[in-house]
């Protein structure tokens, strides 16, 4: 486990260390395809420039995930590496940091590892961590390409959701999880739920998404409500024009009309 030393600062005027959101990446080096490492880093400079400190934990195969932090994130994988990942996070303490009521963010191969089974590489399932109620089965095709989705009202949030995809998992949506998304381009979940496409799920403060790009690069206030939930109000406005630009061109990309 290492803290990044530029993104790691105290909690200035508190001296306490919970009033500090602790990020762990959870092993970047098999869950972090196209950029997804980069989740943390937004997170840490999101919060930092709202004057609320933030630390970035990496966790490596090998090191403990710690129980006590506030935000868990886990990025996409190749079949191979997200098998080998589910096997070290079955004995971890993620699944204590879930019922100490940790925020979760997992896109792509750590969505589908959260859920209760998903195909390894040969196509046989392999057991999940159960603690999001999803099942992921094999899509006939591969998805790759732009996605974009619209907000349910799983969450407050209200902007399209842009991101890249490219897996070929087809994830079901059990009773207990809500979509993030309904899918206005793309493949997102690649299962309906009442009669639309859908994309993402959450459950509780466990959200799953096929969102690369990194995702809240592309979706600032996905990042801030993740944040919002960690400290339990929801953060100020940060006009930011280049992203906005960003987001404009992806979205056009994408064909976004309201
Ligand atoms: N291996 C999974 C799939 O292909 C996840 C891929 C990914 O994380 N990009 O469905």
């Amino acid at each position: 486990m290492s803290v990044d030393p530029n993104l790691s600062r105290g909690a200035p005027g508190r001296g306490h260390p919970t009033s500090e959101v602790r990020i762990v990446t959870v092993f970047p080096t098999l869950l972090g395809t196209y950029g997804d490492g980069g989740n943390a880093h937004i997170l840490a400079v999101r919060a930092q420039a709202r004057g609320i400190p933030a630390s970035v934990i990496r966790v490596d195969p090998g090191d403990a995930v710690p129980v006590e932090a506030d935000l868990y994130l886990l990025g996409g994988g190749e079949d191979d590496a997200q098998v080998a990942a589910v096997e070290l996070l079955r004995p971890s303490a993620l699944p204590q940091a879930v019922e100490r009521d940790a925020v979760i963010f997992a896109v792509c191969a750590g969505f589908q590892l959260l859920g209760h089974e998903f195909p390894g590489a040969d196509g046989r399932p392999v057991a999940g961590l159960g603690l999001l109620d999803v099942t992921t089965t094999r899509l006939s095709r591969r998805a790759v390409g732009e996605l974009l989705a619209e907000p349910t009202d799983a969450t407050p949030l209200r902007e399209p959701l842009t991101g890249y995809e490219n897996h070929a998992g087809a994830t079901t949506l059990g009773a207990a999880v809500q979509p993030l998304g309904l899918v206005r381009a793309g493949v997102g979940n690649g299962t309906e739920r009442a009669g639309h496409l859908v994309e993402g799920a959450v459950q509780g403060r466990i959200l799953g998404t096929y969102l690369h790009g990194p995702a809240l690069a592309r979706n600032p206030e996905l990042a801030d409500h993740l944040l919002g939930l960690v400290v339990g109000r929801p953060l100020p406005p940060w006009p930011q024009p280049e992203i906005e630009a960003l987001r404009a061109e992806r979205l056009a990309a994408a064909g976004w009309r309201r």
